[in-house]
């Protein structure tokens, strides 16, 4: 595909509600990405928030689950990416994505602002630090939807987090989807198609696998595997370690 891999890595930013090509992100009618995440207090029994990877080839269906998921679960919150790409027609800034120049976003770099970042269709993209660590401090878990290159840089600098590969059931099911999205022109889902063959490839690197065959399936996996999230060992250790005090340890 026509991403390249970056050698250093970046940052990306979390928010309340943040919509990708219409979707809500965070708490559907809420907007002002970042304010809620910020005013809310963490809960007691929550912890600290988790953070939920998750990468398709495009056409899967990942922009469809994405809104199902932040519609059903009010303590997920959509990490709003920053991108050099131009916003498409109804994308807005600080809502879809925090749009900005190349000259600002290679700063950011240079700041080491990004857990994340990479090149993708000539454009680039990343995750703010500050914005991820906010939420997971107010008890937010966070969903990064990010390509492979990105979750690579993810996993070593969050371990601790969760990750999802979606699969579409077919080859010619994705092209399918991509034809009937009437959003691309046919050589856009050509190139789609052809980085999808590259892409689909690194599906084991994830630790789950969702098939987007049925849609209200496929919410509901990733419905479990987010709240599962929750209770990782790691997402758990600052309460387990408050409740062994009581215990005198
Ligand atoms: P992505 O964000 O992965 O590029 P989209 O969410 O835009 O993909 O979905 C691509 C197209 O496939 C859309 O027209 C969407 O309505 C459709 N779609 C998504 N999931 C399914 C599914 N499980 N079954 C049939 N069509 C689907
Ligand atoms: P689009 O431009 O269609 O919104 O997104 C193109 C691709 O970029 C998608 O695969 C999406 O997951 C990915 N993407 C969006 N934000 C980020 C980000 O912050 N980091 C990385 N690595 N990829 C991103």
């Amino acid at each position: 595909m026509e991403k390249k891999v970056p050698g250093v890595p970046s940052q990306k930013l979390v928010g309340g509600v943040s919509p990708r090509r219409g979707l809500q992100k965070g708490r559907p009618h809420k907007a002002r990405p970042g304010k809620e995440l910020l005013t809310r207090d963490a809960s007691p029994f929550r912890g600290r928030g988790s953070v939920l990877v998750i990468s398709a080839p495009s056409g899967a269906g990942k922009s469809t689950l994405v809104r199902r998921l932040i519609a059903s679960l009010p303590d997920l919150v959509f990490s709003i990416s920053h991108t050099t790409r131009p916003p498409r027609e109804g994308e807005k800034e600080g809502r879809d994505y925090f749009f900005v120049t190349r000259h600002r976003f290679e700063r950011m770099i240079a700041a080491g602002e990004f857990v994340e970042w990479a090149e993708v269709y000539g454009h680039l993209y990343g995750t703010s630090k500050a914005q991820i660590e906010k939420a997971l401090a107010a008890g937010r878990d966070v969903l990064l939807d990010i390509d492979v290159q990105g979750y690579q840089q993810v996993r070593k600098r969050l371990p601790e987090a969760s990750s999802v590969f979606v699969m579409p059931p077919s080859f010619l099911e994705l092209k399918r989807r991509l034809t009937h999205r009437h959003s691309d022109s046919p050589q856009v889902v050509e190139r789609r198609l052809a980085a999808a063959r590259q892409e689909i490839s690194h599906w084991p690197d994830y630790d789950y696998l969702v098939v987007n065959d049925r849609l209200s399936l496929a919410t509901q996996a990733l419905r479990a595997i987010t709240q599962a999230g929750r209770f990782r060992r790691q997402n758990q250790a600052q309460r387990a370690q408050e409740i062994c005090k009581t215990f005198g340890g």
